[in-house]
């Protein structure tokens, strides 16, 4: 673990000397707390932004409100929305707001046309709309982001590598090796408390509609009973550059 620890920080700090406009992304899950906290360890002033939408459980942003006070973060959050919810106004807390017009008029025609949520009939596009848009924005000055993936989350996570090159943006993971099990010892060594569903058997946190707690593995709670169940919101997979 140690050594993971150590391998993790020379990831960061190596980043850091490569790419000087870096950004370490967070969700604010177990995973991301880990990565930032190990990469303000390496660097105290490293920039955080997050990806927020309206259908994050309230308790998500609370968490983040009470994290960013706690350690001092500073996040950005990048959100599709008019104007920042009630919740997320907070002086402490940068809000780069996205126009949410095409998501409007995309989520009322799937939803006439299906009867459903945009979110069960097409989730696809609902995340493309509200998480990989706002992530282009966010990345978009960027030379290179950190995030906290990991192999062992999911199927769609075995084969990530700790430094990969996509559509002209790097991509650093310097957590990649750690297991789930490390994640919590690290959490507790640090005295970084957790997000509050966790305590409700969640192993994945996402969107409210999106997420269950429970499963085999981490992801498995993901998107269930839908065409992309255990699977990606599109972030990691698509080139954002
Ligand atoms: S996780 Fe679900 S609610 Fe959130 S953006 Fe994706 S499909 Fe929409």
């Amino acid at each position: 673990m140690d050594d993971k620890i150590e391998h993790a920080k020379e990831l960061v700090a190596e980043a850091i000397r490569n790419y000087p406009r870096i950004a370490v992304a967070c969700s604010f899950g177990k995973d991301s707390m880990v990565v930032v906290h190990i990469a303000r360890e390496v660097d105290p002033d490293i920039k955080i932004f997050a990806v927020m939408t309206q259908y994050k459980p309230v308790e998500t942003y609370e968490y983040l409100k009470l994290m960013n006070k706690k350690m001092n973060l500073n996040t950005t959050v990048y959100m599709v929305a008019e104007s920042v919810p009630e919740i997320l106004q907070d002086d402490s807390i940068d809000m780069v707001l996205l126009p949410p017009g095409e998501f409007n008029r995309k989520s009322a025609q799937i939803e006439a046309v299906s009867g459903k949520k945009i979110y069960i009939s097409d989730p696809d596009e609902c995340c493309r709309l509200l998480k990989v848009d706002p992530i282009r924005a966010a990345v978009s000055e960027l030379d290179a982001w950190i995030c906290g993936l990991r192999n062992t989350e999911g199927r769609t996570r075995v084969d990530y590598q700790e430094v990969e090159l996509k559509g002209g943006l790097f991509k650093v993971n310097p957590i990649l090796t750690f297991t789930e099990a490390e994640i919590w010892r690290y959490m507790s060594a640090h005295g970084i408390e957790p997000h509050p569903w966790y305590g409700l058997g969640y192993r994945s946190l996402g969107c409210a509609p999106c997420s269950h707690p429970g499963g085999e593995h981490e992801r498995d709670g993901r998107w269930q009973n839908t065409s992309k169940c255990g699977g990606e919101c599109g972030i990691h997979t698509q080139n954002l550059k």
